[in-house]
C-alpha cells in the first residue's frame, strides 16, 4: 500500500476510504457503467475530514478528482487510475431552512431533488430544476453553475447560491457562508467555486436562495410551424404572462420523432409538426392565472402563430408531457451519440441548425441530428448520431462547433468544459481570458492537484 494511502485511511478510517476491488464495483459515471479507476475513493463526512484529505494529498503531491452524483456531460469528475476521487456522498445533510429569510443551509452532497423536496415542505420552491434531479448533486450543481428548465425565471445556479463554504488544494477552508442578497463588502469570493468545476477548490456546505412556492402552474405542448413563429410566440408569452413564463423548451421535428418513436413516449399529437413547445407558467392565482394562460393560448391559435396544442388536465398528464422533453434515453439507446450543449443569441439559431444539419449530412448523409433546448436562455442541445468510425467524434464537434465562431458562441452553455470540450475553448475565450483563468488556478492551486486537465492543460 502507498504511503499517501496509508497516511489517508489512518485519519478517515477504513469506512472513509474505499480501495481495491470496492472501487471497481462502482460505475465510471451515469453516463458510462464500466468500472472506477482509481487509487481510492475517499468519503469524508465532514468539512473537516475534506481538508483533513486534502492537507495529506498537497504533501504527498497526490491529484484529486471530486465527486459529486457523477451526472456531469463531460467527463470531469471520471478519473484515472493515478487519481484519488473524493466523492461528497457522505455529506448529504440538508442542515437549516430559513422560511423568514427564504434561505436552505446545506451539505454539498445533498441532491437537488431532496433539497427540492424539503423546501415544498414548508411551502418554499428551490428554483433549481433538471432532469438529474434524482442524483446531482447541489456541489455539482455550484460547480458546473447548472441551469436547467427555469433558467427564464430565476437564472442558474449563481443567481441561487448566497454563501458557500470550499476547501482548497492545501487544505485550508474558505467559510463564506453569507446569507444575505446584498453583501458588498469586498470580493465576491464564492463566484471562484461556481462553474470551475471543481479546479479551484472542493465545495462543501452551500447557502442557496428559495422562493414563494407558486401556487399555480399551467403547462402546455405546442406545435408551430417555422421558427419565427417559435421566437415571436416567446416574446408573447414573455410580455403578456408578465414574469410568470418559467420553461420554455423548444423541440425540432427530429427530436420529436425521435422521442415518439416505438418503445419510447406515447405521441400526444401528430408528430409531423416542424417545431414543438413546452411552455409553463407559475403564479399566486389559480383561477385568474389558468383562465389567462387558456386565453393566450387561444389569441396565438387565432394569429396563427401556433397550429396544434395539449393542455394537461391533471398533474400526471402534465407529467407525462414533460417526460417527451425531459426522458431522452430511448432515443440514445444502441446508437453512438455525441451530445452538445451550445448556446448563441436566438436571432442566429435558425441559421447555425441549418448550417449544423449542412456539415453533418456532408459526412454522413444518413446521420440523426436531433436538436432541442432552453430556447429562451440561447441554449441549444444537439444529439449527433453518426455511423460509427474512428474520426467520428472529432469531425462531428468540428461540425457543431466551427459554425459558433462566426456567431458569437459559446461551445458550453450549461455543462462546463471537462475533459471532452477542452480542445474548443478557444472557439468562445480568447487568449487573454484563458491565460486569468490559468492565474487563478496557479493561485489556488499551485500544484495543479484539484481536477488536474479539466477545463485546459496547465501551463
Ligand atoms: C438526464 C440528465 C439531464 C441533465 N440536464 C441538465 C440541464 O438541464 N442543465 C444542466 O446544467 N445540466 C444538466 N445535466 C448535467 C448534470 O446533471 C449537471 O452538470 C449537474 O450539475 C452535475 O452535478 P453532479 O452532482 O452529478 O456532478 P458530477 O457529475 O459528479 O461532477 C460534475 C463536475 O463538478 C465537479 N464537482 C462535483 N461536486 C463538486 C463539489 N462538491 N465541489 C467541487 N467540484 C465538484 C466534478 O469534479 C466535475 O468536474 C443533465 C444530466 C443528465 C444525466
Amino acid at each position: 500500500m502507498s504511503d499517501v494511502l496509508q497516511a489517508l485511511i489512518d485519519a478517515l478510517g477504513e469506512d472513509g476510504v474505499m480501495h481495491g476491488e470496492a472501487v471497481a464495483d462502482r460505475a465510471t459515471s451515469y453516463w458510462d457503467a464500466a468500472p472506477t479507476q482509481a487509487v481510492a475513493v475517499l468519503r469524508p463526512r465532514s468539512t473537516a475530514e475534506v481538508s483533513t484529505a486534502l492537507a495529506i494529498c498537497h504533501r504527498f503531491g497526490q491529484p484529486v478528482v471530486t465527486q459529486g452524483g457523477l451526472t456531469g456531460c463531460v467527463q470531469g469528475a471520471v478519473a484515472s487510475r493515478q487519481e484519488v476521487i473524493l466523492s461528497l456522498e457522505r455529506m448529504n445533510a440538508i442542515e437549516a431552512i430559513d422560511a423568514v429569510g427564504g434561505t436552505a443551509t446545506v451539505q454539498a452532497g445533498v441532491t437537488l431533488q431532496a433539497l427540492q423536496e424539503a423546501a415544498r415542505a414548508q411551502d418554499l420552491l428551490f428554483a433549481l430544476d433538471l432532469g438529474a434531479r434524482g442524483s446531482c448533486t447541489i456541489g455539482g450543481n455550484v460547480a458546473t453553475n447548472a441551469g436547467g428548465i427555469n433558467v427564464l425565471r430565476y437564472g442558474m445556479m449563481r443567481a441561487l447560491v448566497l454563501g458557500l463554504e470550499a476547501v482548497l488544494a492545501d487544505g485550508t477552508v474558505l467559510s463564506s457562508m453569507n446569507q444575505m442578497l446584498k453583501n458588498n463588502a469586498g470580493y465576491d469570493l464564492k463566484q471562484l467555486m461556481i462553474g470551475t468545476e471543481g479546479t479551484l477548490g472542493i465545495v462543501t456546505r452551500v447557502v442557496v436562495r428559495l422562493h414563494p412556492l407558486p401556487s399555480s402552474c399551467n403547462a402546455a405542448l405546442v406545435a408551430l410551424e417555422s421558427f419565427d413563429q417559435v421566437t415571436t410566440l416567446l416574446s408573447r408569452m414573455q410580455r403578456d404572462l408578465a414574469g410568470t413564463l418559467s420553461a420554455y423548451e423548444v423541440m425540432w421535428n427530429e427530436y420529436f420523432q425521435a422521442s415518439t418513436e416505438p418503445g419510447a413516449h406515447r405521441a400526444p399529437m401528430d408528430r409531423d409538426y416542424p417545431f414543438y413547445v413546452m411552455l409553463q407558467a407559475e403564479g399566486a392565482d389559480a383561477a385568474a392565472d389558468s383562465a389567462r394562460f387558456e386565453r393566450l393560448l387561444e389569441d396565438a391559435f387565432e394569429a396563427g402563430l401556433i397550429v396544434d396544442a395539449v393542455v394537461p388536465k391533471s398533474e400526471s398528464e402534465r407529467r407525462a408531457l414533460w417526460e417527451l422533453r425531459e426522458n431522452f434515453e430511448a432515443m440514445l439507446h444502441g446508437r453512438t451519440t455525441f451530445l452538445y450543449d451550445v448556446s448563441l443569441p436566438i436571432r442566429e439559431m435558425a441559421g447555425y441548425v441549418a448550417e449544423v444539419r449542412a456539415n453533418i449530412a456532408e459526412r454522413w448523409p444518413q446521420a440523426r441530428c436531433i436538436v432541442f433546448g432552453h430556447m429562451a436562455d440561447g441554449n441549444l442541445h444537439l444529439f449527433v448520431q453518426p455511423e460509427a468510425d474512428g474520426a467520428a467524434h472529432a469531425d462531428s464537434d468540428a461540425a457543431v462547433y466551427g459554425p459558433l465562431r462566426s456567431r458569437h458562441g459559446s461551445v458550453s452553455a450549461e455543462h462546463g468544459i471537462g475533459t471532452e470540450k477542452m480542445d474548443w475553448l478557444g472557439v468562445c475565450r480568447s487568449e487573454v481570458e484563458i491565460g486569468m483563468m490559468r492565474a487563478l488556478k496557479q493561485a489556488l492551486d499551485p500544484k495543479g492537484l484539484l481536477n488536474p486537465g479539466r477545463i485546459f492543460t496547465a501551463g
